[in-house]
């Protein structure tokens, strides 16, 4: 355990950081509930959910416990040729709360390889039937993930600048509001000849900066979907599992999209698990004598009986009467936050769905991933606490789901006087 800075810096590179000019890393030795302990025993309260994965809080004992015994009866297996309780009761368990028309789970590993998934069953499924539509439709702004395939299908940004050349075509729509909505449809419907899928965060995109749209237009946006032919994947990777107050966003929507997308809360962010799950009509287009037919894809871990019962375990939990009324409690106490913040001189576009609160901090420069007041807010927190890492200058919180109403108030306190201390800079 003795000086892991620097053993972490002589051998470790760490996701999205300039390890040139990266700030000094903090050791976390511990969790606990909605707490992290570094090394130093200092306690942070996790705001931002570990890069919004964790829903139930850190060492959930109930989640180690299962995961515990399953460790000891079958840590994993080869998922082609066989199967397991943990899978099948997952994917029974899941099926029952998704859209009607969701029909079959494949699994894999993270929320990258969930969105390559779907792409492939749909390009796939329009092969196997001698479609030749194969352009993908996206939000100009999406945010898919970081493999190739989801680079592709995410906006184009410096994040996906050195691979230019590489990613493939898409077509990028404006996110719809009411204004621009008649506008978005004629694009779609230009296009619709060539355009095999849409892909979306539904009502918020997450890495864009918690921006949040309304689920009329995206309702809207999928009907005008329906009548061109063109396959729906609903991106639920960040918004699943209780995110926007409602277990997924598709409960706020009345039209099914053909396939789903999830992972981060899905395990409550114990263990890593994507999962992809479709409609019938997808399925049965890869059904066929004609072996080429099949869907070539598979991971070494796919539907690890450790992860699936991580999974099992934290959804029981989420469906419980007292999580629920956590999540509506956080629901309810963001929305008066919310109203406070809104007359604040320097929080502007306060915006809030369900346990997700953010709002863009104003000090004269752009609203921008790179805007350098982000790094100050930062590290000002955690001075005082509290983990909340705001994407350039948007501040948000993505709180566990255990949160107290203490523990919330005391954050909103601290970001109250952080605002102040920051309103010159
Ligand atoms: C985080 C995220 C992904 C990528 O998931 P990873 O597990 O980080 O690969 C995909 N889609 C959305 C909407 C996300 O927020």
């Amino acid at each position: 355990m003795k000086n892991l800075k620097k053993r972490d810096k002589a051998v470790n590179w760490h996701p999205y950081t300039q390890m040139k000019t990266a700030d000094d890393i903090i050791p976390i030795v511990k969790g606990k509930g909605v707490y992290l302990y570094d090394d130093q025993g200092k306690k942070y309260i996790d705001a931002v959910s570990s890069w919004w994965v964790t829903l139930h809080g850190h060492a959930h004992p109930y989640i180690a416990q299962r995961v515990s015994e399953q460790l000891q009866t079958l840590e994993q297996v080869i998922f082609a040729g066989f199967t397991h309780e943990p899978a099948v009761q997952l994917s029974e368990n899941l099926l029952q709360l998704l859209p009607g028309n969701q029909k079959k789970v494949f699994y894999s590993d993270n929320g990258s390889t969930a969105v390559e998934v779907a792409l492939k069953m749909c390009i796939q499924s329009g092969y196997n039937q001698g479609k030749e539509k194969t352009k993908i439709l996206a939000f100009k702004d999406a945010y898919h993930g970081d493999t190739f395939g989801a680079m592709s299908v995410s906006g184009r940004s410096v994040w996906t600048k050195p691979f230019g050349e590489m990613l493939f075509e898409v077509i990028f729509i404006e996110t719809p509001n009411p204004g621009n909505l008649d506008d978005v449809k004629v694009q779609i419907k230009k296009h619709a000849h060539e355009i095999a899928c849409f892909i979306y965060e539904p009502l918020i995109q997450g890495a864009a900066g918690m921006l949040i749209y309304n689920a009329e237009d995206l309702n809207q946006l999928m009907k005008c979907c329906k009548e061109h032919d063109i396959l729906m994947i609903q991106d639920e990777v960040f918004t699943g599992f209780g995110r926007t107050g409602k277990l997924f966003a598709a409960d706020y929507i009345s039209e099914q999209p053909d396939i789903m997308c999830f992972s981060k809360g899905l395990t409550g962010g114990t263990m890593p698990m994507g999962i992809t799950t479709c409609a019938d009509h997808i399925y049965n287009a890869f059904l066929s004598d004609d072996k080429y037919k099949t869907l070539f894809h598979g991971h070494s871990f796919t539907a690890n009986p450790l992860a699936c019962t991580a999974a099992l375990a934290s959804m029981e939990l989420l469906l419980q009467e007292e999580t629920q009324l956590n999540i509506k409690r956080i629901t309810d106490q963001h929305s008066q936050f919310a109203e406070r913040l809104k007359k604040h001189p320097h929080a502007e576009n306060v915006r809030q769905i369900g346990t997700i609160i953010a709002w863009d901090f104003k000090n004269g420069n752009e609203t921008s991933y790179f805007n350098e007041i982000g790094k100050k807010i930062y590290h000002e927190f955690l001075q005082r606490g509290i983990i909340m890492r705001p994407l350039g200058n948007v501040m948000y919180l993505v709180p566990p789901y255990c949160i107290t109403s203490d523990e919330l108030d005391f954050i909103y306190r601290q970001i109250l006087e952080v605002l102040d201390v920051f309103k010159q800079t």
